[in-house]
């Protein structure tokens, strides 16, 4: 009779990189999203899955954390093979491709689908930690929309500020609509906030279809040039979150349902991004 009863042991737990993906595609509703990069095993290491690392991006220091964890999976949000990026496995994304199946390590992306899932999706997520709730979706006539309509008690512009500083720990970039009134009437009313557009990660160009379905701010990861002047001529304030900051919560949440239905040690490592 064995002292420790192995069902308790996490490190007997072993599953394949095929099970876990299809869990994964099974519970974010995977294949029903057209995206630009394919969702589920990208890469496959070949070796039962005991324990599992999750991060933002594949990228090097991730795969290197992951060693270092003696992780056999890694699962992303920002995985490869884009659409548009060129085919051949050289460079940079061979170095990190030859990295994963030299140490057997699976590769698992999800995009889209971890953007819009609706309980633990990135938008979802980023809506609870600034204490948000969603109403509806930005393009409420899509089957799978991508983009969510939040509302809270009317604030003014620093105190969002200030909820969003605290619960990413990064001061968001701001662009106003205010700035193009130079009286002091308008000024001394600055506008508050009480319905906020919101995605993810660089979706700062659907700023237009916030102002068209008539918020008062509309907040996402990056900024272009032109999201300025969007913001100032739609008369909508902007909220560049950072598109790393914004893209933390979703696959940390995946990890966590993953962690439970599996019985296996899952932790997310976070690679310092200040984009
Ligand atoms: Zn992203």
């Amino acid at each position: 009779m064995s002292a420790k009863d192995p069902s308790h042991d996490l490190s007997n737990v072993a599953i394949t990189a095929q099970a876990l993906t299809q869990f994964c595609d099974d519970y974010l509703s995977a294949n029903a999203f057209k995206d630009y990069a394919p969702n589920g095993l990208q890469v496959d290491g070949g070796q039962p899955i005991r324990r599992i690392v999750t991060g933002v991006t594949a990228c090097e220091a991730l795969i290197d954390a992951a060693i270092e964890a003696k992780a056999d999976a890694i699962m992303v949000h920002h995985g490869y093979f884009w659409k548009g990026e060129p085919e051949p496995i050289t460079g940079m994304k061979g170095q990190r491709i030859r990295k994963l199946m030299q140490h057997g390590i699976s590769m698992i992306g999800y995009h889209l689908p971890l953007d819009a899932h609706p309980i633990i999706g990135n938008n979802a997520k980023l809506a609870e930690m600034l204490g948000l709730t969603i109403t509806e979706a930005l393009y409420p006539h899509e089957t799978h929309p991508v983009g969510n309509i939040a509302i809270c008690a009317p604030q003014s512009a620093e105190t969002l500020i200030q909820t969003i500083t605290q619960a990413l720990g990064r001061v968001p970039l701001h662009i106003s609509s205010d700035c193009r009134f130079t009286n002091e009437d308008e000024t001394n009313n600055a506008k508050l906030i009480e319905r906020i557009g919101l995605c993810t990660g660089g979706a700062q160009d659907m700023i237009e279809q916030a102002a068209i379905m008539e918020c008062d701010a509309y907040l996402s990861g990056e900024i272009s040039e032109r999201t300025t002047h969007s913001a100032r001529e739609l008369g909508i304030d902007y909220f560049a979150c950072g598109h790393h900051a914004t893209e933390r919560g979703g696959i940390q949440a995946l990890g966590e349902i993953v962690a439970k239905h599996f019985g296996l040690p899952v932790t997310f490592i976070d690679i310092d991004n200040p984009a």
